[in-house]
């Protein structure tokens, strides 16, 4: 992510890993797949407001958020759990269609908040 960072040029092609390019629009879709994701992701915009930018920086099939209370209410308000929870780093999955996330706290050597989160569970990807 950093500018000085050179672009990889991509030699091997037997082990396509498709570089999928998503936007807000095909993220979007992803997540209104599922009930509980597509809840998850329409309160996490109101919410934040930086979904365009982190679902055009996408890492490897993982969308990248802002991380807080109200997000942290609206994850197990999506998907269960406990939300008087006050983990530092919590891993999650979807009751219904095993879309995975994890968050982790900002630490003090300056880590902020962050949330990730599967684009597409696993057992549908192909
Ligand atoms: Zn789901």
């Amino acid at each position: 992510m950093s500018p000085d960072e050179k672009p990889v040029r991509e030699t091997r092609s037997t082990q396509s890993t498709e570089a999928v390019v998503y936007t807000a629009e095909t993220v979007t879709a992803a997540f209104a797949a599922c009930p509980r994701c597509g809840f998850f992701l329409v309160g996490y915009r109101l919410i934040h407001d930086d979904f365009p930018q982190a679902a055009s920086q996408t890492e490897g099939g993982w969308l990248q958020l802002s991380f807080s209370s109200p997000v942290r209410r609206l994850l197990h308000k999506s998907y269960g759990g406990r939300a008087d929870l006050d983990a530092y780093h919590y891993e999650g999955t979807c009751p219904d269609c095993h879309r995975l996330f994890a968050y982790h706290e900002a630490t003090e050597d300056g880590q902020p908040a962050v949330l990730r989160i599967q684009i597409k569970p696993r057992h549908v990807t192909r």
